[in-house]
């Protein structure tokens, strides 16, 4: 009886994503030996908006739909994050989103804090009409916390260059003048940085190649899977498949394809962003999502959404090395199960913050208005992850922990010492 509470109690609480993230926070403050109330102002958010707001759809009728924003900790710069448009957006997962992104910026050094937005909506539903007064209405609401100096939205799940740039012209149209650090991740012909599109999956790649070298293989001829094929998944496979790894199977949220001798991607990439592109496929089995992660491989992508291996499926993964490009796809049972098992785990906050580095450079960009050439950004990119791949990998060694682990103590390590060196106002 109490087994079977406390194991509904832990589903819960692998559905809760602010759970997890507490959880992981409180673990990395064990090993900082952190003060009880630093912690305390740590584990919550600063800011919390909830907007409902009208939006006009083509067939003349009005429909309301409900949007979030949330700030966590503002001690190390101007607050950043991704915008989600999915059915699925909750309070809660945004301020976990919003947290991770804090850590997520510690690790890799750059100065700013988390942030995280999201509409419950499904936008594969809404015309393109409907998605931009969406959009433009939603950003409204938000204002009050959005601006160059305070809070820089970027894309997520669901969203697009477009979307950030009817976000940067609305902003522009409020202000009165053009506005183009207001946001990041923008079409480059309005302010966007070169590079910034595969971004995260460049990051993603950089990790996985030096992931390979600690587990003692190589990038080249690794046989990679990917789960998501949205911006994040296809400029990995895109960008794995350069670097001479195998993609043996890819998947949306549909389903997926298999081919162990490996995914013409050149040819999947062609069709990318259409429905029903991935089913298209010919030479290849149709699998499921579940079936995918199981597939026996030495890279794992997970790029889609959150909680995606839990309790119930890690001991299935077979799987050498899991690159985490989507944030938050493991529960803490999962990982456990995993790092068990020996399967070397490189966690988001360090794995997919490849994004938010160049969407820092296409920031600096803006407030400089002086651009650079995609090499130097690639090039600054690729050293800001190495670099941090190295840093992570050093702490979690000298404290005997896993990779999020050290890249947690890191994180969290110094936004406390921002926190604290700032003091509590007043
Ligand atoms: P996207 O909307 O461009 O693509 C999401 C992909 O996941 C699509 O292929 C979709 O079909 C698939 N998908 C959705 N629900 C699914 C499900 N239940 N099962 C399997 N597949 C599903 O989003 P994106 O920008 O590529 O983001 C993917 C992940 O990467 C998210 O977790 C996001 O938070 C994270 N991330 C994105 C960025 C970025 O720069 N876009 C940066 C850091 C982290």
């Amino acid at each position: 009886m109490v087994q079977t509470m406390l194991a509904e109690e832990r589903r819960t609480e692998e559905r809760s994503a602010y759970a997890i993230a507490i959880r992981q926070l409180e673990a990395a403050a064990y090993y900082l030996n952190l003060d009880r109330s630093l912690l305390e102002v740590l584990k919550h958010p600063r800011r919390e908006l909830i907007v409902h707001f009208p939006v006009k759809m083509d067939d003349g009728s009005i429909r309301v739909f409900t949007g979030y924003r949330v700030h966590h900790n503002p001690a190390r710069g101007p607050a950043k994050g991704g915008i989600r448009y999915h059915p699925e957006v909750t309070l809660d997962e945004t301020r976990a989103l919003a947290m991770w992104m804090t850590w997520k910026c510690a690790v890799v050094n750059i100065p700013y804090s988390g942030a995280k937005g999201g509409v419950v909506c499904d936008p594969k539903r809404l015309s393109i009409h409907e998605l931009e007064n969406l959009t433009r209405r939603y950003i409204t609401e938000i204002s009050i916390m959005v601006g160059p100096e305070s809070d820089i939205p970027a894309p997520d799940i669901g969203t697009n260059p477009q979307v950030m740039a009817w976000i940067m012209d609305t902003y522009s149209m409020h202000k009165g003048y053009t506005v183009p650090a207001v946001v990041t991740g923008k079409p480059v012909a309005i302010g966007g940085s070169e590079g910034r599109l595969e971004a995260t999956g460049r990051g993603v790649t950089v990790v996985a190649h030096e992931a390979a070298k600690l587990r003692g293989f190589q990038l080249d001829g690794a046989r990679v899977v990917i789960q998501g094929f949205g911006n994040v998944g296809s400029a990995t496979a895109k960008l794995m498949h350069q670097a001479g790894a195998k993609v043996i199977a890819i998947s949306d949220a549909r389903g997926g394809i298999y081919n162990p001798n490996g995914l013409d991607i050149p040819n999947l990439l062609h069709c990318a962003g259409r429905d029903g592109c991935i089913q298209a496929y010919r030479d290849a089995d149709q699998i499921t999502n579940k079936e995918l992660l199981e597939l026996p491989c030495d890279i794992l992508v997970p790029a889609a959404v959150h909680g995606v291996i839990t309790s119930e499926n890690a001991h299935n993964v077979r799987a050498k090395v899991i690159v985490e490009a989507a944030n938050g796809p493991l529960t803490p049972d999962a990982d456990r199960i995993l790092q068990d098992n020996g399967v070397l785990v490189v966690p988001d906050i360090l794995a997919n913050a490849g994004g938010v580095v160049v969407s820092y450079f296409e920031w600096v960009q803006d407030l400089q208005a002086f651009f650079w050439e995609e090499e130097e950004v690639n090039a600054r990119l690729e050293k800001v992850m190495r670099r941090s791949f190295e840093h992570v990998r050093q702490v979690a060694e000298k404290n005997k922990v896993d990779l999020r682990m050290g890249a947690y103590i890191i994180g969290v390590q110094r936004v406390a010492e921002a926190t604290t060196i700032r003091g509590i106002y007043p």
